[in-house]
């Protein structure tokens, strides 16, 4: 027997299908109720007390929680989730002065295997569907509003990469648009740089926001922090990148964790603002000191170098921002959470370079990057990622 679908999985004919019998306007109610008012069906009083519990127990939630935790006076809060098989995937709600933040989580896990982050250190479990993502936006937001905010931005930065699930990512953007009211500007999807997905997301109609994680804007460098970069190497996400641009007209922000003796010496920002200004319209760079995981054995930059790499950056005449590190107490980072609720299974050390701008001497750098290959091929086969 399949498992009945759980709440925010159905679409409003679905939904429909199963009110048969009741008074049209119970549709309205019901999914008013869940997606306006984020309400509990328990909350939804317009409706008959059996209807609330029939549909309680045909519909059930997707998302029961496992750990939350509160930090920053209360400003962020993380959740770790259990799905209904068991999977755990997390959610980060930040508030800010004006404006409240949802982080989501797009799969159980990622398959990208970027080396420093918890998600990629854990690897994949599978894609979430629509309904889980959304559940996750509707169950921030209530908190929300029971902390007498709004949430006006959702963030696809949580466990995995959107790209690789598209369909599902896609469709719960439309559900949060048409009916939690998110404006598509407010909705960021962010990508270690599937170009397929790159593409697609170019063609949709909503202009969402398109985040793309750089982190270096060499391709050796960028091969070894982020694989999947030998399959598109940095002229081919460029590309995709300008051809967003040119059909959205929308400025991309390139997401840049910055590690230490890794990817901030002063070449790094010289090649990444050379990389930023070559687009149609110039890339806003956001910048974060890597949150330290339990499997990378290389901190985050320290705060002079950080603001040194952004003012470097900004005489390039690129915008530059540096993030504020939420919730570094209550692993706030992607993937941390999780992490923390599991046992540790394996470290990787990247290669630092030379503070200097020394440049680099072909050989040399070709035997580091095979060095890091090799270490990298030793460290999925551990995993049983091969
Ligand atoms: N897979 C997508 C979205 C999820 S990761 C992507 O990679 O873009 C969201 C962001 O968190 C990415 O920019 C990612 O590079 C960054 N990130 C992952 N681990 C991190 C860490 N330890 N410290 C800082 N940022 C990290
Ligand atoms: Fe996956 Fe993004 Fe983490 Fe890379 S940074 S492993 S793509 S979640």
């Amino acid at each position: 027997m399949t498992a009945p679908p759980s709440r925010f999985e159905l679409s409003r004919e679905e939904l429909a299908t199963r009110l048969a019998g009741q008074p049209t306007y119970r549709v309205d109610q019901v999914w008013s109720g869940l997606y306006e008012q984020l309400a509990s069906l328990a909350e939804l009083t317009n409706l008959p007390k059996a209807l609330r519990a029939q549909l309680d127990a045909d519909l059930p939630l997707a998302l029961t929680p496992v750990a939350e935790r509160t930090s920053d006076g209360g400003e962020t809060v993380k959740w770790l989730w259990a799905l209904r098989d068991g999977t755990r995937v997390e959610t980060v709600l930040m508030h800010y002065d004006q404006r409240s933040t949802v982080c989501v989580s797009s799969q159980a896990g990622c398959a990208m295997g970027c080396g420093f982050c918890a998600t990629g250190q854990a690897g994949f479990d599978r894609h979430l569907t629509a309904g889980e993502i959304v559940e996750q936006v509707v169950r921030a937001a209530r908190r929300a509003r029971d902390d007498g905010r709004r949430v006006n931005n959702v963030v696809f930065m949580g466990m995995g990469e959107p790209m690789a699930n598209y369909d599902a990512t896609w469709s719960a953007i439309e559900r949060l648009h048409a009916d939690v009211g998110l404006s598509a500007r407010h909705l960021t999807v962010s990508t270690v740089g599937i170009v397929p997905g790159i593409r697609r997301l170019a063609a949709e109609e909503l202009p969402v926001n398109l985040a793309v994680s750089l982190h270096a804007a060499d391709d050796a460098l960028r091969d070894e922090l982020v694989p999947i970069n030998r399959r598109y190497p940095l002229s081919t996400l460029m590309d995709a990148c300008a051809g967003y641009l040119l059909v959205k007209g929308r400025r991309l922000s390139f997401e840049w964790a910055l590690i230490d003796g890794v990817n901030d010496r002063d070449r790094d920002a010289d090649l990444l603002a050379q990389r930023a200004r070559s687009l149609p319209l110039a890339a806003h760079v956001n910048l974060i000191p890597l949150n330290p995981t339990p499997g990378y054995a290389v901190r985050g930059s320290p705060p002079a170098r950080v603001r040194a790499f952004r003012d470097r950056l900004r005489t390039a005449g690129v915008n530059a921002t540096i993030r504020r590190t939420r919730g570094t107490e209550i692993d706030a980072a992607c993937g941390q959470l999780r992490a923390a609720h599991e046992p540790t299974r394996v470290t990787v050390s990247p290669t630092p370079r030379p503070r200097q701008s020394v440049p680099d001497r072909p050989c040399q750098r070709t035997r580091t990057v095979m060095r890091v290959r090799a270490r990298m091929a030793r460290v999925r086969c551990s995993l049983g990622w091969t």
